[in-house]
């Protein structure tokens, strides 16, 4: 999981162990080796879309392109008070230069994570009792409504990236004509660091009892570039930004050590592994257009298969009279035919009425061969016969839309 966060750092101490002596002109802010320092702040993420894996005895599946957002708690006074630090969105940081320009530091980055309920995402996998979390979507098979009966999701308390960090540091107040840098300065700063994931992950998935310990739960790899004001040598009020890679393979999530959640992606935004064009979800467009286009009359007008109300062709639905999930008859003509939204979303498919209309219009026997094709056969296109058959539609639907003036 990608993550990208903002940093405050509220207050920063820094103290030498050798202090400089007096009788040197040398600043005391001209040189950081030997230094220490602690920072504490807030931080706000945005995490990218991620693919979460559940696993357990009689389940596994896979959420795709989760969505999630952080939780902040606003930002006040609780970012100042340590003994709250499990509260708000949090980093402690404690640090040793050990040169002028760089310093290695070991921290916590509190940051919470919280799956966004109710969205509608990809699905792969099985699970038992599908359909009693009211998470189906008629006629989409392949996606679920992520429903709080289905699936919470969260490292609120929090995803605790622990971690060690190495950074540059360079002074650029001559660029703001800052003279006595002991009094202010400016720094730039760049970072790499690297770490564990200590979460304590909150999810109740398919109804079972949660686990709310603690657990250790993969890595994570982060780069970071801030700018830092320093007040009166020893105080520092600084910002970053910060990118990172979070991998977590171990995540609990419930009180069964046999259920797990996997969680995992690629670096950086820009670079994510580029995704295969989604040429189901595009031969599924163009085919629907052309079934409810071969149906209609010389206006654009067809008829719902199941109760026979007429509809103009892009107010009516390709309804599928075996389910779309069966893929062998997914884009079979005897298996399609213009569905208003009240039949095909809204009752089921209106399958009983579905049959009668079908039967009518191509017998008793092929309406047979369709059930038993879908049921028996599997069939999984390559990506060539995808391209092939949209290439096909294509056609089909721009000519009839010709011949018929649409
Ligand atoms: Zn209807």
């Amino acid at each position: 999981m990608k993550t990208s966060y903002f940093y405050f750092v509220l207050f920063l101490v820094t103290t030498a162990i050798t202090f400089a002596q007096e009788n040197t002109p040398i600043r005391y802010t001209a040189h950081n080796k030997g230094k220490f320092f602690i920072s504490w702040g807030g931080n706000r993420e945005s995490y990218s879309k991620s693919d979460v894996t559940f696993t357990g005895k009689d389940y596994r599946f896979t959420v795709a392109d989760m969505r999630a957002h952080d939780k902040p708690k606003g930002w006040h006074i609780d970012y100042i008070n340590p003994t709250k630090m499990t509260i708000p969105q949090t980093n402690l940081r404690l640090g040793y230069f050990f040169s002028d320009h760089y310093s290695v530091a070991i921290g916590v980055d509190h940051m919470k994570y919280v799956m966004t309920q109710n969205q509608t995402a990809k699905i792969n996998g099985y699970y038992p009792n599908r359909g009693s979390y009211d998470e189906l979507i008629p006629e989409r098979p392949d996606e679920v409504v992520l429903t709080e009966k289905f699936l919470t999701y969260e490292h609120t308390d929090g995803l605790n990236y622990i971690n060690t960090e190495v950074s540059r540091h360079d002074d650029i107040s001559k660029l703001f004509k800052i003279g006595n840098t002991d009094k202010i300065q400016v720094n730039l700063t760049e970072g790499v660091g690297f770490g564990v994931l200590y979460p304590k992950t909150n999810t109740k998935l398919l109804g079972k009892e949660r686990h709310d310990y603690f657990h250790v739960s993969g890595f994570g790899t982060s780069l970071k570039a801030g700018l830092n004001i320093t007040f009166f040598k020893y105080f520092y009020i600084q910002g970053e930004l910060k990118g990172g890679y979070i991998n977590m393979h171990d995540i609990r999530t419930t009180m069964s050590t046999d259920d797990k959640a996997s969680q995992d992606l690629p670096l950086f935004k820009g670079q994510k592994i580029a995704k295969k064009p989604d040429y189901k979800a595009k031969l599924d467009k163009v085919f629907s257009l052309y079934i409810r286009l071969k149906y209609s009359d010389a206006n654009g007008y067809c008829k719902c298969i199941s109760c026979n109300k007429i509809h103009f062709y892009k107010d009516i639905q390709n309804g599928h009279y075996m389910s779309r999930r069966y893929m062998s008859t997914r884009f079979d003509e005897n298996n399609c035919r213009p569905q208003c939204v009240a039949c095909n979303i809204f009752n089921q498919g209106n399958i009983q009425m579905y049959r009668i209309g079908l039967v009518n219009q191509i017998g008793e026997k092929t309406v047979n061969l369709v059930e038993v094709k879908a049921r028996t056969s599997t069939n999984r296109y390559s990506d060539f016969e995808y391209k092939e058959l949209i290439k096909y539609y294509t056609i089909l639907v721009n000519k009839i839309k010709k011949d018929k003036g649409l």
